[in-house]
This record gives structure tokens, C-alpha cells and sequence, in this order.
């Protein structure tokens, strides 16, 4: 099943990266961490289907995602950055790997940090406070850091930002490697959530496990 969404408003959120929202059609549904198959509803683009992640709560009467542009794979992400008001998308059925199965580690990758957006959300407004949860976010640089203001600002999550392309940064300009990920995960218990690009989420994968990390902790998913 499809359904047709008119794009409600489209803002930046780092300079490669928009808000986007949407209409939301009567009777669909989503769980926090789950993506859809997308697509453009532009002559040309129909049948370029590609996956996003919901970024708002299935509570709201709207429906939002948080895209990145790769204008280097003139591809869909591309011709986001250029969306109008009234444009339209075709969308399917919610899927994906990612839920949320309790306080724990989240640890994205670029716009990997998607599907962890509502997930903490949806915890913030269930539980009041992210106490026991912690953010460990990778980006080339610091202007690529997704929603920075909205993690800091979320109670009882503690956030670790690390940048692998900007001398400038005072952030940890370490790669999520065991060494580093041994200090995170030291006396923790909880579920260790990774999304990112596939051969980082294969390496902190085994890292992870190399730490003597149960497999069964692991919720993960990779953006190919
Ligand atoms: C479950 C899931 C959820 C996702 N959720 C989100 C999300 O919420 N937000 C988000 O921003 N992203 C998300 N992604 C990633 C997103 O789907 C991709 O970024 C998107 O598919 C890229 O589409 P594109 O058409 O721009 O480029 P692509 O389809 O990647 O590429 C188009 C063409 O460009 C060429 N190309 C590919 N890579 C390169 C390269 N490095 N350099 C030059 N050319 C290249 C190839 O020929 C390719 O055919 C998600 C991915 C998955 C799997």
C-alpha cells in the first residue's frame, strides 16, 4: 500500500541536511526507529524508491524526517534541497531493525543518528528524563552534527560527540574504535543501538563483541 504526503514545510538543519514535514494520512502508522520506502512524486523521480526514517512521535498529526543531500549521487537526497511547499511523495508501509528496547547506548553515524531521534523523544516524554542513556555521535565535522542543540538539551542523556575531518573541533577526534568504546560501555547493561553507514556499523559490531558484549545487546541497522 502507498499514500500520497504534500510536503507541509521544509527547513535546514546543517547545511547538507532539512527538516521536512509532511501531512500525515489517516490511519497510518509507525513505530519510533522505523523507516519507509520514499519517493518523489516529481516526473522522472516516481520510481526511485528510497528509505527514510520517521523523526517525529506517531502520536502527532504530522508526519517528519530529517534528510541528508548527497548532491555527489545526483539521486533523490539531491533533489530534496529544491522540494516545495505542495510538493508530494509517495511513501509505503512502515519497516525497519531498529526499536526501542530501553535506555542504553545509541551510537549513529551521520544521519545514522535518524531513527535514535524519535526513539529518545518518545522516552523523554514517556519517562521525563534519558537518565541512563548515552549519544555517541560521529561526523566529519562539527557543521554536520544533526540536531547538536536538541540532543545537549535533552535531560539525563549524556552526549559524546567525536569529529574524524576537523582540527579545529574541541570534540574527541578519536574513531569509534574498542579502545574508545571501552570506557563507554564499561559497567553497563542495558542494549547498545548502532546505525550508521554499513562498514561502520560492521566494525563497531565487532569491536562491541570483542569487548565481550552479548550479541543479544545489539539492535542495529546500516544506510548501506
Ligand atoms: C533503513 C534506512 C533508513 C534511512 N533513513 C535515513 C534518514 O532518515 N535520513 C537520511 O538522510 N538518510 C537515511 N537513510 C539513508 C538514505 O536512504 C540514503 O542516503 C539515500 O538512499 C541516498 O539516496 P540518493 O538517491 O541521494 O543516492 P544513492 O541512491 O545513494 O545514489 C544514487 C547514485 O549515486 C551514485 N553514488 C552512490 N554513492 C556515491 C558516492 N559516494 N559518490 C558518488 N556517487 C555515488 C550511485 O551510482 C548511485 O546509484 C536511511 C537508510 C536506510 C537503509
Amino acid at each position: 500500500m502507498t499514500y500520497t504526503l504534500t510536503l507541509q514545510s521544509i527547513e535546514p538543519v546543517t547545511h547538507d541536511t532539512h527538516h521536512l514535514v509532511f501531512n500525515k494520512p489517516s490511519g497510518y502508522t509507525y513505530e519510533p526507529g522505523q523507516a519507509c520506502e520514499f519517493a518523489l512524486a516529481r516526473k522522472g523521480w516516481e520510481d526511485e524508491q528510497r528509505p527514510f526514517t520517521f523523526t517525529g512521535l506517531p502520536t502527532d498529526p504530522t508526519l517528519e524526517f530529517v534528510i541528508k543531500s548527497y548532491p555527489d549521487h545526483h539521486g533523490v537526497t539531491d533533489q530534496i534541497a529544491d522540494l516545495q511547499l505542495t510538493d508530494q511523495v509517495e511513501i509505503g508501509e512502515a519497516w525497519g531493525a531498529i526499536e526501542d528496547r530501553g535506555p542504553g547506548i545509541f551510537i549513529a553515524g551521520g544521519a545514522g543518528v535518524t531513527p535514535f531521534i524519535a526513539i529518545l523523544k518518545r522516552r523523554l516524554q514517556t519517562h521525563g528524563s534519558l537518565g541512563g542513556s548515552q549519544l555517541v555521535f560521529s561526523n566529519k565535522t562539527e557543521q554536520d552534527i544533526i540536531l547538536r542543540d536538541t540532543f545537549t538539551s535533552m535531560p539525563g542523556l549524556t552526549c559524546h560527540f567525536l569529529v574524524t575531518d576537523d582540527p579545529e573541533s574541541e570534540f574527541a577526534h578519536a574513531r569509534i574504535d574498542k579502545d574508545y568504546l571501552k570506557e563507554i560501555v564499561a559497567g553497563t547493561k542495558g542494549p547498545i543501538y548502532i546505525c550508521g553507514p554499513k562498514p561502520m556499523v560492521k566494525d563497531i559490531q565487532s569491536a562491541l563483541i570483542s569487548l565481550g558484549i552479548e550479541d543479544k545487546r545489539l539492535v542495529t541497522e546500516d544506510l548501506g
